[in-house]
């Protein structure tokens, strides 16, 4: 509970620093499953633009399941690490596919209960916890907490997370402690903390609106 009010002070903080988050994107489930494997080690406008590309190259989740790696990753290159995401993109298109689920229809995955659908997400090739607490937050408004890179580091400078924890280890322990409701808007705010505050060579803690909350001050070589 202690660490449940730590995580709600930080999330309003940030807030208060960073205005409301933006909207959710709520696009359906498994373009949403797709995004986020394009995003895997590249930037937003990298993954956008491999997203679009892919959309263009393809008129359905189907065709790009049955399409040649090769030319999956060729539509993608823009995004980066192509021969990567292209066989892994198919694999889980497919996989779905033989779990029954129908690649093209808008509501796919949509109406799966808890933990159902986490159990799905996270069996199919190539699909953590980060991805698939992605898929339920941002396409269906599910109160999973994803804990990327920059989440991972603020949550470990902020000793939210033991500090030799991995991205897995914290994302179990995070989801565990935030409210349901700071779910969204903390998710959001560490990123956007970790990307212009927080960063990971020198963060710029005279200039940190958790400061205050952070033990890491004075040790960090603080900017
Ligand atoms: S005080 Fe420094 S290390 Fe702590 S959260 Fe802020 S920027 Fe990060």
């Amino acid at each position: 509970m202690k660490v449940r009010r730590r995580l709600r002070a930080i999330a309003t903080r940030l807030r208060r620093a960073y205005g409301e988050p933006p909207a959710p994107r709520h696009l359906p489930p498994i373009d949403e499953l797709v995004l986020t494997i394009l995003s895997q080690n590249t930037s937003d406008v990298n993954r956008d633009r491999a997203y679009a590309d892919l959309r263009r190259a393809y008129p359905t989740w189907a065709t790009v399941a049955d399409a040649p790696a090769r030319s999956v990753a060729r539509a993608i290159r823009r995004g980066g690490l192509a021969f990567t995401k292209a066989p892994r993109l198919r694999a889980a298109l497919r996989s779905l596919r033989d779990a029954g689920v129908s690649l093209d229809h808008p509501r796919a995955l949509a109406d799966m209960p808890d933990p159902a659908l986490w159990d799905l997400l996270l069996g199919l090739p190539g699909v953590g916890p980060k991805t698939a607490a992605c898929v339920l937050l941002f396409s269906l408004d599910r109160p999973h907490f994803p804990v990327d890179t920059h989440v991972h580091r603020v949550a470990m400078r902020l000793g939210l997370v033991p500090e030799r924890a991995m991205a897995v280890q914290a994302q179990a322990a995070l989801q565990e402690a935030i409210a349901p409701a700071d779910v969204y808007a903390l998710h959001m705010g560490l990123i956007r903390h970790g990307r212009e505050v927080c960063v990971a060579r020198r963060p710029f803690c005279s200039q940190c609106v958790l400061a205050d909350l952070c033990p890491r001050v004075g040790v960090s070589s603080p900017r």
